[in-house]
């Protein structure tokens, strides 16, 4: 879930004009904060109701610096789309990241540490030429902001890395991935983020996009999925009842810690009872921010 007021001004799409004034200064349910929520509620209230610092981890830094360079290529015209091109971005980009969050810098040891992250953040933008190829490519929208309220008055919020549309109007969404693609155990739940985002297109336009596409940089893998409109119909409900699950914790104050392999990733073990900690009250400002979501 989105918290965020006003989201931050992006590259306008199809979501975002014109943007309803009823949508101003509300929370919207996003993937990721969802994704937190299915981990572990407890997680999910710190980051998204309290909204604790956590310190930025060298593996999300390197997925946003990677990112920002791919969604740069396409400024350049067709032909000059080269590996070289998009290498030499890396640079200036891990510059703008620096400036714009200093913090970044403290990740690393020392320079020894920094020079074999930068070659691994290259080493994946060489991969992205190994996968598709940018000069055969005009993007209708990269970083595209969307928002859609469903008639339950929930509202959604989310950032699609880049939507192509083919001559005949089909749609294809994408969505850049710096890690490895998942076992075809999990390959349902790494489409979350992409239902979610096919549902706001299709709500907002009425048209369901017909492909959706993780495109996995960790291991040159794609994985691609046709949606069909049942499809989207069942998981707009599974939605609804996520949110319904979320607004019963809040009313109850029921945060309750999930204990899985991922708590090694958690910043919060400090505040965790399943590590000794103690969480700290719930804001209930942040509660009231994050009720929101949902118009009444
Ligand atoms: S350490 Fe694990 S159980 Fe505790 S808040 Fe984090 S994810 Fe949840």
């Amino acid at each position: 879930m989105s918290t965020t007021a006003n989201p931050p001004a992006g590259p306008s799409g199809p979501g975002t004009k014109p943007r309803p004034a009823r949508y101003r200064g509300r929370a919207a349910l996003s993937p990721s904060r969802l994704k937190d929520f299915l981990q572990c509620p407890l997680l999910f209230r710190l980051r998204t109701i309290d909204r604790l610092p956590e310190p930025p981890s060298q593996a999300a830094v390197k997925g946003t610096l990677v990112h920002s360079v791919l969604e740069r290529l396409f400024d350049l015209p067709a032909e000059k789309r080269t590996e070289d091109a998009a290498a030499s971005m890396l640079d200036p980009q891990w510059e703008e990241l620096q400036a714009a969050k200093p913090e970044v810098t403290a990740m690393f040891a020392g320079p020894e540490d920094l020079a074999g992250w930068l070659a691994e953040a290259r080493s994946l933008v060489g991969q992205y030429f190994r996968m598709e190829k940018p000069d055969r490519l005009e993007p209708a929208e990269r970083e595209m902001l969307v928002e859609t309220e469903l008639t339950s008055g929930i509202l959604l919020r989310g950032f699609v890395d880049r939507m192509d549309v083919a001559p005949n109007g089909a749609v294809r969404l994408v969505d850049y991935k710096t890690g490895k693609s998942p076992s075809p155990r999990f390959q349902s739940e790494a489409m979350f983020q992409m239902r979610f985002y096919a549902l706001m297109l299709w709500r907002l336009h009425g048209t369901v996009p017909a492909r959706l596409q993780l495109v996995y940089l960790g291991d040159g893998r794609i994985l691609s999925h046709d949606p069909v409109e049942d499809e989207l119909v069942a998981f707009e409900a599974e939605l609804e009842e996520l949110w319904r699950r979320v607004a019963r914790a809040v009313e109850h104050r029921t945060f309750e810690p999930k204990k899985s392999k991922l708590c090694g990733w958690c910043s919060f073990q400090s505040f965790c009872p399943e590590f000794g900690g103690t969480p700290p009250e719930a804001p209930e400002e942040g509660m009231r921010r994050l009720l929101t979501v949902q118009a009444v």
